[in-house]
């Protein structure tokens, strides 16, 4: 039984870097007129309402996007990644209220040519989602297991693509069964793009599943993380960050200039960032 969801921390810090990355991600794609697919293992509700119980009830956006959006002269992924917030915010007058999920992010990207499969699980979050993307015939839908049917997609008939895998890690064994899953999807996709995002609640468990993916073979694996507080055994995630395999090119720099801007904004004292080729070419 599912029990989390992304409405209570729609919009917190670790939304800012995961879809800031995300967008620079799906620019690099549209460098070439070739299609692509984007494909995301845990997709989520699709967009939030950032005036519901939910996000009143944690106020997690207050501390991450609500922070920047008004900010100008912003490094270029934070500065894309704010506008597009915008874009959803528009009709609101200069209010935030609305924050788009992964998929609503991507939705804006998407070319006539390329197209995007979401799954998600819970039923509930499913339903919105589907109700989002209704009759939009480049998306698809999927009300069924992330992990496995990464493996069913891949590899996809584009032979480009940007796939997030970005869990809930509700259950202990997800960590290592998103590390043995992100292998084998590479060993058949070699050259796609893949973004693991990853909390630190326990940093030995979160380095258990990083570890496996170092120690694999895989060339170009980069890691971008972002600390608010220091590493501690108490309950609560101090840190969350996106373990990308093949970035696209100067995703390390545009990291490390948005990980510089919001380090100070975003995070206390004892907080740090990293950005960090953890196996190179
Ligand atoms: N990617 C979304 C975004 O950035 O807006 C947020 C996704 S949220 C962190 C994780 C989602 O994964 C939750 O909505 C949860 O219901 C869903 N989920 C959990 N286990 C899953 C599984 N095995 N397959 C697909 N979805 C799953």
């Amino acid at each position: 039984m599912l029990s989390y969801r992304h409405g209570y921390h729609a919009g917190n810090y670790a939304d800012v870097l995961k879809h800031s990355m995300l967008i620079q991600a799906l620019k690099a794609m549209q460098k070439k007129a070739k299609p692509y697919v984007y494909i995301d293992t845990h997709a989520g509700a699709g967009a939030y309402s950032l005036t519901d119980e939910f996000s009143q009830k944690t106020g997690e956006y207050l501390e991450g996007v609500a922070k920047l959006w008004e900010h100008e002269n912003l490094p270029v992924a934070l500065a894309d990644y704010v506008e597009a917030v915008n874009h959803f915010n528009a009709e609101y007058d200069g209010e935030l209220r609305v924050y788009p999920g992964s998929p609503a992010f991507v939705d804006v990207e998407l070319r006539p040519q390329d197209r995007m499969v979401l799954h998600e699980l819970h039923s509930t979050d499913h339903e919105l989602l589907e109700s989002y993307f209704i009759q939009d015939k480049q998306v698809k839908v999927l009300n069924s297991d992330g992990l496995q049917g990464l493996i069913a997609a891949v590899p996809p008939l584009e032979r480009r693509g940007v796939i997030l895998i970005d869990p809930s890690y509700e259950i202990k064994t997800d960590y290592i069964d998103v590390a043995e899953t992100l292998i084998k999807a590479h060993k058949r996709f070699a050259t796609g793009v893949f973004m693991l995002w990853y909390p630190v609640v326990k940093r030995e468990q979160t380095e258990a599943m990083l570890t496996l993916l170092k120690n694999s073979g895989i060339k170009k694996q980069l890691r971008i993380e972002q600390a608010i507080n220091a590493d501690s055994d108490e309950f609560g995630m101090t840190a969350a960050g996106l373990w990308v395999i093949n970035p696209p090119w100067k995703m390390d720099v545009m990291a490390k200039e948005a990980l510089d801007y919001l380090a100070p904004l975003l995070g206390h004292a004892d907080g740090y960032t990293t950005v960090k080729w953890e196996v190179g070419e």
